[in-house]
């Protein structure tokens, strides 16, 4: 049997023992980061509100840049220090500095930089784990950068605002935005998205050289290029009086035919044609970008979206599996104002596939353009744009021109390989007919027998990326 007032004096005892102890332990101190803090904002920094905003993690350049802006004003004088400490990211800015007072965990140290690519072979550093201690005028500003992931989920740009006042950090965000639109990284180039290798979400822009393709070397039937080029340069051309009277700018244009017929050529040239637009390229399931595509085509316009293979998406389901991507697709080009100049451009193998979205979206596409097999004069100029006919005589042309019938764009520029190829195999001097038709007969029957085999002939060159 235990004696209760025993028990109770026991713990009383245990209590007092505790309690000796936890007073024998000095208090952590608070860290250089606290002192600093309130040395530069001139009050307690756990008293002070942080405004956080989040960038998808592909704008960190845009974000960087328009930092660095914003501290080149004229009464902006900023410091950047580092912050360490283990854990870090997984607390937001206000526990780290009152982590810092309280359990002095987290310290001044170096600043955490990420090279980031911003354009074809060039590249920036960018700060990923950065605090600025910034003064302009009388405001203190204290803001934290970083590439964080720890809100769960994709990463992000994370820029959190430890400012005298909710709305003082506030106001320091929408100049951020404001900047980033001004200095934005993206403007006039030629970019493709692509997922994330690391997680959810979209990966790293992805850049590439604005391609350069004559009109005269994209072979179309009559017609077909001009109404393309009015319906996409013309309206970027004549962008103002458009608007003047009152029409909108965006447009909608589909270019559908088989394999290999000029599909992809015909947007490279136009790209290049195009020479102040930002481009953003999207190709089978990029196309689930499409929203970030339009969100930075409306920063910064002019700007083309190109959609390749959107037969590939047609079945495809977005995230809420009740919505086929192509449909999303088609909203989202919906979303976008029609005063923006924005063009979107949409390539098709599958014409059939497509159409059924299209009728129940109308309005998003006013142009919808064949980019058929090339007729008789098509293929004359095809043999004369790849070199072949410079090896043959008129009557040998007219005899390659009536053996292509039904063959597509791309295989002129293989039988011009193909041919020159052999003749250098055969080590003769001049390519000539009986090379040309050598070659005519080892494609064909390489085309018979893939179409035999019931695989779809894949166009013997393969489709030339953007890059
Ligand atoms: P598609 O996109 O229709 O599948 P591509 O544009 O990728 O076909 O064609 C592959 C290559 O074949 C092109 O890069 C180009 O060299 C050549 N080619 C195809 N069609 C044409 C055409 N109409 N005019 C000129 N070249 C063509």
């Amino acid at each position: 049997m235990i004696d209760e007032p025993e028990v109770r004096a026991f713990a009383a005892q245990f209590r007092a023992f505790l309690k000796a102890i936890e007073e024998s332990v000095p208090a952590p101190k608070p860290t250089r980061l606290h002192q600093r803090l309130a040395d530069h904002l001139g009050v307690d920094p756990t008293e002070l509100p942080v405004t956080t905003e989040g960038f998808p993690a592909y704008d960190h350049a845009n974000v960087q840049a328009a930092m660095d802006a914003y501290l080149a004003g004229d009464e902006v004088n900023s410091d950047l220090v580092g912050l360490i400490g283990g854990g870090r990211d997984h607390h937001n800015f206000a526990d780290l500095v009152n982590n810092a007072r309280r359990q002095g965990q987290f310290d001044i140290g170096t600043v955490d930089y990420t090279t980031v690519t911003v354009g074809v072979g060039r590249e920036r550093a960018c700060v990923s784990f950065g605090l600025y201690l910034i003064s302009e005028g009388d405001q203190r500003l204290a803001v934290l950068m970083r590439l964080s992931n720890y809100r769960g989920g994709a990463l992000e740009t994370l820029v959190e605002v430890m400012a005298a006042s909710t709305e003082a950090g506030q106001a320091f965000l929408h100049r951020i935005r404001a900047e980033i639109v001004k200095h934005h990284i993206c403007r006039g180039q030629v970019l493709s998205f692509e997922p994330w290798e690391y997680g959810a979400g979209m990966g790293p822009l992805r850049f590439h050289e604005r391609p350069k393709v004559d009109a005269a070397d994209v072979v179309l039937p009559a017609g077909v290029l001009e109404a393309v080029h009015r319906q996409i340069l013309g309206v970027a051309e004549h962008r103002e009086r458009l608007l003047a009277a009152g029409h909108h700018l965006k447009r909608g244009v589909v270019l559908y035919g088989p394999p290999g017929t000029g599909k992809t050529h015909t947007v490279r040239h136009l790209i290049g044609a195009q020479r102040d637009a930002t481009v953003i390229v999207l190709t089978g399931l990029g196309v689930q970008y499409i929203r970030e595509a339009c969100n930075l085509a409306r920063v910064i316009p002019p700007a083309l979206i190109v959609l390749e293979d959107v037969d590939l998406v047609a079945e495809e389901r977005t995230v809420s599996y009740s919505n086929p991507l192509l449909f999303q697709l088609l909203n989202e080009m919906d979303g976008v104002a029609g005063d923006a100049d924005i063009a979107f451009l949409l390539t098709t193998n599958r014409l059939d596939l497509v159409e059924p979205a299209l009728a129940q979206r109308p309005g998003r596409v006013d142009l919808v353009v064949e980019v058929p097999l090339p007729d008789a004069a098509g293929r004359r100029r095809l043999l004369s744009l790849y070199g072949v006919s410079a090896h043959l005589d008129a009557d040998e042309v007219e005899s390659v021109v009536t053996k292509t019938d039904g063959y597509t764009g791309s295989f002129f520029a293989e039988l011009s390989r193909r041919a020159e190829l052999l003749a250098a195999t055969a080590g003769d001097v001049r390519t000539g007919m009986k090379h040309v038709t050598a070659a005519l007969d080892e494609l064909s029957r390489s085309r018979e027998a893939a179409a035999s085999s019931g695989r779809p002939m894949p166009p013997p060159v393969p489709g030339t990326p953007y890059v």
